[in-house]
């Protein structure tokens, strides 16, 4: 067999992880070609059984179905409201001793809080289903009446629902001379509502809507108030799109980065320890610690210098930022140290200001350009906590620019080809970019807006990126841009962001000398990539659904001897892959070489190698790959060589191995220009 070696610096990844790409790439043709190649040398793919751990996944439809968002279509959003109204009235004629609260239309369908004596099971769900199918049935009308706050009191008072009773003075409290409108479905039941609705409930698709789940909810989010059972429902246009839904909530489910993080050992959060709070486990900290080194890498190259500054400063530190007085709610309590008030930073910003204000600096000297990989502590309350994506202590990738006006477009520019480079390395190629403008309440004179704004504006234009403008959604001190990456099966996940702040420098009275000898103000830009490694990485794990790219893998390969007998030679190369830097493992032994494969796959071994006889005396490796829930056998190569390839693996970022070997073995030819 012959080997060869890619360079393929510019897609690995790309093509390995994203269907479509936006990023100019020309991994088509070239995974063809590679393809090509691959089959002339005798590779095969061979199908295996989905491992027991994982699900297989659903299969995608032929034709691509696109799902509508309640933005797209208004029958959409009225199918929606009404089908939570709907299911209400179908709770309440089945379970006389309900009352109801409130039930708005969400993201991909719809909900309604009760408060029942009884808990909801999941069989009532159906129960309930067959009885809103038979309100549909009936063709209902949805009729609209205005009455005046003493009208709706009474009627509430008549039926008994106290819940409507504080809907209805909240609403008066709001506007006393608000009009109270109820929407009735026939003359069977009605409820307070602003609409829109459908005419009747004849117009809702019964086979495209269906009942998902059953949660608590405390009555308006308050602890203190009853606990309410939340029933969800999903609703659609049609059925296909229905299926289509069902399909990307099990993938979703499958991908879930708790559950993967668990059965691959990759970090926890400790009921003991306190909520959210991460531990990383070995596995995960060696894919982080990969991560952070990746990061700290482009940086240096991108001309940053690297901070570490402290976990808590003093009070009066967050009082001069401004920190204290606007973002108390998000913040830990004080602590006090030798009668002062000291504060677990919720922010690396203030610490940056004071390196920068720690000398006098010159227009000589800018822009710098600062980063660190800053561990923050925030409040957040214990019911929002969520996995690695909402926690209470996370690390920011974070850096600071402080720059001369005039450098403002060039330095975005910088940042935003910064951006493409670590997101794409990690196959986030699709982005979804939006430029905020100022608000009306903001800091700053109206030409330092203008300035940013444009600047931002050129940037953009210099990538040739599209975007939409949020006018006004910029923060009250500057202008921003934020990026939204796509996953694996098409969620959109908000991550890399860069703003203008006028207010910093302002507030801590940061200078340089400018070319006249006169005193002025720098700009300073805010950047983060990952926004939070911790958010990064459960980003990462859903999409990659724990099928991390080779250069990542916690466990690289596993070596798989056929009896105790052949396990001094593994030592061996185990020894000799650790040396080349690789994270090779063999299996600790006492079973079937059919376990330990299933073990092997299981544990999303990228690469693994059977040993026996014919191995010890080639002194060789047979490498099977994992690839798109098969394998691919990648054959057989003398063991040096097959670390060397693996090891180049590693260092050029590849994400799977099986790119890297084209063709046979023997001659040691040149990469294959792709
Ligand atoms: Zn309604
Ligand atoms: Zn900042």
């Amino acid at each position: 067999m012959r080997l060869m070696v890619r360079s393929l610096l510019s897609f690995g990844l790309a093509a390995a992880y994203q269907p479509a790409l936006r990023a100019p790439c020309t991994s088509a043709a070239a995974s063809s070609t590679v393809g090509a190649v691959l089959r002339r040398g005798g590779m095969r793919m061979m199908a295996v059984e989905a491992p027991s751990a994982e699900a297989a996944a659903p299969a995608a439809p032929a034709v691509p179905i696109k799902l509508p968002s309640n933005e797209d279509s208004d029958t959409l959003l009225k199918i929606r409201h009404t089908s939570a109204h709907v299911m209400a009235m179908a709770v309440q004629r089945l379970f006389g001793d309900t009352k109801v609260t409130i039930g708005p239309w969400i993201e991909k369908g719809f909900y309604y809080d009760f408060d029942r004596p009884e808990q909801f099971a999941e069989k009532d769900l159906r129960r309930i289903k067959k009885e809103m199918d038979k309100i549909i049935k009936m063709k209902l009308p949805l009729l609209r009446e205005e009455i005046d706050k003493e009208e709706a009191e009474r009627r509430i008072k008549e039926i008994n629902e106290p819940y409507k009773l504080e809907i209805l003075e909240s609403i008066v409290a709001r506007d006393p001379d608000a009009a109270i409108t109820i929407y009735h479905i026939g003359d069977r039941w009605w409820d307070l509502c602003a609409g829109p609705h459908v005419e009747h409930t004849g117009m809702l698709p019964p086979d495209a809507i269906a009942l998902e789940s059953i949660a608590g909810a405390y009555w308006r989010g308050d602890e203190t108030r009853p606990m309410l059972q939340r029933i969800y429902g999903t609703a659609w246009e049609t059925k296909a799109q229905l299926e289509e839904h069902g399909r990307l909530v099990a993938e979703a489910k499958r991908r879930d980065h708790r559950l993967i993080g668990k059965a691959l050992d990759l970090f926890s959060i400790q009921q003991e320890a306190g909520g959210g709070l991460v531990f990383w486990h070995p596995k995960g900290a060696r894919v982080r610690k990969l991560i952070e080194d990746y990061w700290n890498k482009e940086h240096i190259k991108a001309g940053y210098e690297i901070l570490y500054t402290p976990h808590m400063a003093s009070l009066d530190l967050w009082k001069t930022s401004g920190h204290f007085d606007f973002y108390k709610d998000g913040m830990f309590d004080q602590m006090e140290v030798e009668g002062a008030s000291y504060q677990l930073k919720p922010m690396n910003c203030p610490f940056h200001v004071l390196i920068y204000k720690d000398q006098m600096r010159s227009y000589r000297e800018l822009p710098l350009r600062w980063a660190e990989l800053g561990t923050v502590y925030r409040y957040e309350r214990s019911g929002t906590l969520q996995g690695l994506f909402r926690v209470r202590g996370f690390t920011q990738d974070d850096a600071h620019i402080f720059c001369l006006p005039e450098q403002l477009s060039d330095e975005i520019t910088d940042v935003l080809d910064l951006f493409e480079t670590v997101l794409s390395r990690f196959g986030f190629s699709e982005y979804e970019v939006m430029l905020s403008t100022r608000p009306e309440k903001s800091v700053g004179s109206d030409e330092i807006w203008e300035k940013a704004t444009d600047a931002l504006k050129t940037a953009l234009g210099n990538k040739q990126w599209s975007y939409s403008v949020d006018e006004g959604g910029g923060a009250f001190y500057g202008p921003k841009i934020d990026i939204k990456i796509k996953d694996a099966i098409g969620r959109m996940w908000q991550c890399s962001t860069v703003q203008c702040d006028f207010n910093l420098p302002d507030r801590f009275g940061l200078e340089y000398v400018a070319a006249s000898g006169e005193r002025e103000q720098p700009i300073m830009v805010h950047r983060a990539i990952f926004g939070s490694i911790e958010r990064f990485f459960g980003v990462l794990t859903e999409s990659t659904a724990g099928d991390f790219p080779f250069w990542l893998a916690p466990v690289q390969g596993r070596l798989l001897p056929v009896s105790d007998t052949f396990r001094p030679y593994c030592e061996e190369v185990a020894k000799a892959a650790k040396a080349a830097g690789l994270r090779i493992e063999v299996d600790p032994g006492g079973r079937s070489v059919g376990k330990q494969i299933k073990l092997a796959n299981q544990a999303k071994v990228p690469v693994y190698a059977v040993i026996g006889e014919k191995e010890i005396e080639g002194r060789s490796l047979s490498l099977m790959a994992r690839k798109d829930g098969g394998l691919v056998d990648l054959g057989t190569l003398p063991f040096e060589e097959a670390i060397d390839i693996m090891a180049r693996a590693s260092s050029e970022y590849v994400s799977a191995v099986d790119e890297l070997l084209v063709g046979g073995h023997g001659d040691g030819g040149a990469p294959i220009d792709v």
